[in-house]
């Protein structure tokens, strides 16, 4: 990394890069004229940068009529179906592997048991699968970046893992050591966050700026998308939604305090849950419930609730009531314009979605609830594309961007 001056005219170079590049996203096809008024880089800038994009393959020329007849206008859009990226999430035990373009068509899709080794291992161990996946898969393509997303928590800035739930790697620069491996650039992020961004760019978020993605599963998991981006606190992208408290005298939590929103309405949670009340209920006659207690399933319990079975939809209710309590706090903080839910709980969306409505109703600020839409996230099973979004994001800001225009690995 360079000091002083030429850091400072290094980051210029890739402030007006990024800025041309994400008009010419945006607003492609679109003449080099309207990208300098858009911009207000001067035209001899636009052209200098164009010239650099078009070079690298990153935009095209476009050719076509002006609308006031006469010479042929020129007009330029981004090329995104020529450059790929691995995206991988280390998730819980296994690994997941997709390969995408920029236009986030998926292919070679593998997941892979991975063991929890001891940290040099384990790196290892990463190391070769990764090199082995782009060996096979990606052998012929351009390839531009690596993105390593996870649960726990990151430090994008850095490319270090802060906590990992499963694997050793706290404190590990494990950008710069995978980067080191494999020869490209790395991305690492929180799975949930990343995925919120891309449901910004790619999904059911993509018609607002600021939105909230919850994920119900393992844990209870957040992302929070302000004017466009993550939220971020401390240079690292946070939203611990799922230890939020809501009952004192509740269970232990993984964190270590009682009574966690995680500790209520994960999957787990909600199948023990019916399990005791299965276990508590008195037998009426006629009045059975459908669940079978040595079968109990997430998708079993949501069917249930579909088919208004008592017991699965004081489930529900419950779910609805806690996570409810804590998307009112949400909402009062962040007023997003859009919150998705994704999750196994989302198969009973019919039953789930307008109890949450009511919950959030009742306990939040009027204002900010009124117009707000409550949908199913558009990812629901893909593991990967938060990577996706991440390696969107660092051409759109820039820092690819100037890695492929001007290489320094
Ligand atoms: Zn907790």
């Amino acid at each position: 990394m360079t000091h002083g001056k030429i850091a400072n005219v290094d980051l210029v170079k890739q402030v007006n890069s990024s800025v041309v590049y994400r008009i010419i996203d945006s607003h492609g096809p679109i003449s080099r004229v309207k990208i300098a008024a858009l911009s207000h880089l001067a035209p001899a800038s636009v052209t200098k940068i164009t010239r650099a994009l078009l070079e690298h393959g990153l935009i095209k020329e476009q050719e076509h009529q002006a609308s006031t007849g006469g010479r042929r206008a020129i007009s330029l859009t981004t090329v995104t179906g020529d450059f790929h990226l691995v995206s991988v999430k280390l998730g819980r035990g296994e690994l997941s592997l997709s390969l995408y373009d920029l236009q986030g068509n998926a292919r070679g899709q593998e997941t892979l048991a991975c063991p929890a080794l001891k940290q040099d291992a384990l790196l290892t161990v990463l190391g070769n699968r990764l090199s082995d996946y782009i060996a096979r898969r990606a052998a012929n393509l351009n390839l531009i970046a690596l993105a390593v997303i996870m649960p726990g928590l990151t430090d994008a800035k850095h490319g270090q893992v802060i906590y990992h739930p499963c694997y050793p790697l706290a404190q590990v620069k494990l950008s710069e050591y995978l980067r080191q491996q494999l020869g490209l650039p790395v991305f690492i992020g929180n799975d949930i966050r990343a995925q919120a961004l891309a449901e910004h760019y790619f999904g059911a978020a993509r018609d607002c700026l600021d939105s909230i993605l919850v994920s119900l599963g393992h844990g209870v998991g957040a992302g929070i998308v302000t004017e466009g981006r993550i939220f971020k606190s401390q240079g690292r992208d946070v939203a611990e939604m799922g230890h939020i408290r809501v009952t004192p005298d509740g269970e232990r939590c993984q964190c270590g305090n009682l009574g966690c929103l995680e500790t209520m309405v994960s999957d787990a949670a909600l199948l023990r849950l019916a399990a005791r009340l299965l276990e508590a209920q008195v037998p009426e006659p006629g009045v059975r419930s459908l669940l079978d207690p040595t079968r109990l399933t997430m998708t079993a319990l949501c069917e249930a609730a579909l088919a208004g079975d008592r017991l699965a939809l004081t489930v529900m209710e419950q779910a609805a009531q806690h996570l409810g309590q804590v998307l009112a706090i949400m909402i009062n903080l962040f007023n997003p314009q859009k919150l998705l839910l994704t999750g196994s709980l989302c198969e009973a969306e019919s039953v789930l979605f307008p109890l949450l409505e009511q919950a959030i109703r009742q306990q939040s600020l009027p204002s900010f609830h009124q117009a707000l839409p409550i949908v199913r996230a558009h990812f629901q099973h893909d593991q990967t594309i938060g990577g996706l979004a991440l390696v969107k994001r660092a051409l759109l800001e820039g820092e690819l961007l100037q890695l492929i225009i001007e290489p320094k690995l």
